[in-house]
């Protein structure tokens, strides 16, 4: 039943809110250059409190770069974990997800909470270096971003293949580590793969339906499938150019169609909420740009809901397209809580 605006953001302050994958940890990392600690404090969270959020999974290093910061460099990558620990870990309203109990505090809304991510794991030498992460507060991996690295093939690859040796002993030590499994990014043998290797649900952080959208970055009907039949669960992406092959046409309802696609094949618990919104650093994306000759539409979110302050303009068209409010409940954060829930222990690992 379609709710009013006010109803929208009424339910959105009532229930557990997750943005599944957002990367601005780099960002709290480059103030503290400039002299600014707790940026996630004074620039970010108010942001978040506009948009109703109550759990961000941060990427804290991956197979990137940005503005030339090399994010799966030792030094790095660090940097930016241990910024945005101590952000976190400062502020009595910030909590960081470590185990199942956190989980449970984040579904209670009791404050803002954050589970760190990597977004690829060029940076991971071996399994020693993924528990002392994890020791860190590690808590997500993606394999890889477009491109292939030593354990998988990104789905930027012209020809895929699966996982390496490497790859899957990673997956071992993530599964004994108890820690979320994203699939976000891989090629299509590399994602079947990953799956069959993995115990636990599956997590699609930041992706939309290829039917609908044919970017490779977009999962096709059988991928949702299998996600529903596991368990799992897919992170609607913001960005235009995963929405409609026409980005002209990328609105709130195109993005909303994505929403029904999906609830057709794996069910309306398969969803959740993965913007990857990079307003925050939108100067650096344009550099990035110019340098390697994309289209600068390439960054443009969703017509309407183009940071996260605007999400509730998204949940109010899914809304019209007759989700009900339990519905809505697990989209907003309910599915992806469920999901860490049945991976994370309840208590943490010996560190
Ligand atoms: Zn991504």
């Amino acid at each position: 039943m379609k709710r009013s605006p006010e109803e929208i953001q009424d339910l959105m302050r009532r229930v557990p809110v997750v943005d599944m994958h957002s990367d601005y940890a780099v960002e709290l990392y480059r103030r503290e250059s400039d002299g600014v600690s707790d940026a996630l404090r004074r620039e970010h969270a108010p942001a978040l409190e506009a948009g109703g959020v109550s759990m961000e999974v941060l990427t804290v290093a991956g197979d990137f770069d940005i503005d030339g910061l090399r994010l799966w460099e030792r030094r790095m990558m660090h940097g930016i974990l241990d910024a945005t620990r101590r952000q976190i870990t400062a502020d009595p309203d910030f909590h960081l997800v470590l185990d199942a109990a956190d989980l449970r505090a984040a579904a209670r809304r009791e404050g803002t909470h954050f589970m760190l991510a990597f977004e690829g794991i060029r940076g991971v030498e071996d399994a020693a270096d993924l528990r002392l992460l994890h020791a860190a507060g590690l808590r997500a991996i993606i394999l890889t971003h477009n491109e292939r690295n030593l354990a998988a093939d990104g789905c930027g690859e012209p020809l895929p293949g699966g996982l390496s040796n490497f790859g899957r002993s990673i997956l071992r030590e993530a599964a004994e580590l108890r820690m979320v499994l994203d699939l976000v990014h891989l090629s299509d043998p590399s994602f079947f793969d990953a799956l069959d290797h993995w115990p636990f649900p599956p997590v699609v952080s930041h992706s939309n339906a290829r039917a609908l959208c044919s970017h490779r970055r977009n999962l096709t009907d059988e991928q949702i499938r299998e996600i529903g039949r596991r368990g799992g669960v897919i992170g609607l992406n913001f960005l235009s150019l995963f929405i409609d092959d026409d980005r002209s046409r990328a609105t709130t309802d195109r993005l909303a169609d994505h929403a029904v696609h999906i609830a057709s094949l794996a069910g309306p618990d398969a969803l959740g909420l993965g913007p990857d919104y990079a307003d925050y650093y939108m100067d650096a994306m344009q550099r990035w740009m110019r340098r390697d000759g994309l289209p600068p539409d390439t960054m443009d979110f969703v017509a309407g809901a183009e940071h996260v302050g605007l999400l509730p303009v998204f949940v109010h068209a899914l809304s019209a397209r007759g989700f009900s409010d339990g519905e809505l409940t697990g989209i907003l954060g309910g599915n992806a809580l469920r999901v860490y829930s049945t991976i994370l222990p309840d208590t943490p690992e010996p560190s």
